[in-house]
């Protein structure tokens, strides 16, 4: 019944929290109970009123790894018309302080998503790939695609295994997918390696596939690459519903665009941070406690435990405000937070996250109750 709220409710109160957890903050009363009655307004209203364009237009954006400058100008634009000063990092990424106060937390979640790259242009007109990030390809088989060119052109495709057709090869179910054996095939009349040049593609271009977004009655949003763009959205409310209050808060959003190769985290932030939130998809499996419905903490993931007092107090803060979590260990898995710390940055770091089970989260039904916190 709790939905997504559960998550949301974790996110948006964290620059009220900030106030609170550091005793050296210089946050007056009346500015922590400004907090408290923002991040009451955050909840109530996201709870009745569920404002999804934002969302729906960053999943609409295609953003591989590698390929983010759109879907990064986009977060850009937005932030600037909720009146914030987003700057662009060296790398492409968006960062964005709450005010004018120099931020000690920094929110990050990633705008990047699992795509491909041109790696051949095969001699029957066919397109060899190579995986940005670590797509499933038994998930993405037969998946519509777009193939983005160095000149602007698009074509559409689709990811097929050779001889695909049941109908022509017996071997068609069994076959075990790898990328020798599969291919894009473009929507146009090229059958040679030639013909696929003379349209301007080439080794390089980049594979976006189709996200098959859609938000259905039930208060579900199913589409790829949920993971990480519900959790951009997230940080998305928090800098709308800020400036809607005319509030400020010691934070940074940080909107990384290299999550998926593993570096999107290592670097850019703004030099005053002390505790990083890594906002990025809960895992869900038979080994794991979570479910859909609950906001997923992680202890631990492959890159060693997340910082014990910074998860104390978010377990605290879920049990106080009766917000339904589960902690968990994710054992293949890493995020920015891990790459902070792999890169030196001498961060407090803790890892939450909106659990996504291929390729569904489950988000705000229209119907349910507000979430009021006490
Ligand atoms: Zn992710």
């Amino acid at each position: 019944m709790t939905r997504n709220r559960s998550f949301l409710g974790v996110i948006i109160g964290l620059p009220y929290l900030h106030g609170l957890w550091h005793p050296q903050s210089k946050a007056s009363a009346n500015t922590q109970a400004q907090r408290f009655n923002v991040l009451y307004q955050i909840l109530y209203t996201l709870s009745f009123y569920p404002m999804y364009s934002t969302l729906r237009n960053l999943v609409a954006i295609d953003s591989p790894t590698g390929f983010t400058h759109q879907a990064c100008q986009y977060i850009f634009d937005l932030l600037k018309s909720y009146g914030w000063q987003p700057e662009f990092t060296n790398k492409g990424a968006v960062r964005c302080t709450l005010g004018n106060q120099a931020p000690t937390l920094s929110i990050a979640a990633h705008v990047d998503t699992l795509g491909a790259i041109v790696s051949k242009v095969k001699s029957d007109g066919t397109l060899g790939i190579s995986k940005l990030g670590s797509p499933l390809l038994t998930s993405y088989e037969t998946e519509y695609c777009r193939i983005y060119t160095l000149d602007g052109k698009i074509y559409t495709g689709t990811l097929l295994l050779n001889n695909p057709s049941a109908h022509a090869n017996r071997e068609a179910e069994t076959t075990k997918r790898d990328l020798s054996n599969m291919h894009i095939r473009i929507d146009e009349e090229t059958y040679t390696k030639e013909q696929t040049e003379d349209l301007g593609i080439q080794i390089g271009d980049i594979i976006a596939f189709d996200t098959r977004y859609q938000e259905l009655p039930s208060g579900y949003i199913k589409s790829r690459f949920m993971d990480n763009k519900a959790g951009c959205y997230v940080l998305f409310e928090i800098a709308r519903r800020l400036a809607q209050q005319n509030q400020t808060a010691p934070v940074e959003l940080f909107f990384s665009n290299y999550e998926e190769v593993g570096h999107g985290g290592t670097c850019g932030y703004a030099p005053t941070i002390q505790e990083l939130l890594t906002i990025d998809m809960g895992v869900l499996g038979n080994d794991n406690e979570g479910t859909e419905t609950h906001c997923s903490i992680c202890v631990k993931d492959g890159s060693g435990p997340y910082d014990y007092h910074f998860r104390r107090r978010l377990v605290h803060l879920a049990q106080q405000h009766q917000i339904p979590f589960k902690q968990d260990v994710y054992v293949y898995y890493s995020s920015d937070g891990s790459a902070a710390l792999n890169a030196g940055q001498p961060f407090r770091v803790a890892l939450i996250g909106d659990p996504v089970l291929l390729p569904r989260m489950v988000w705000n039904a229209p119907t349910k109750k507000a979430y009021k916190p006490p």
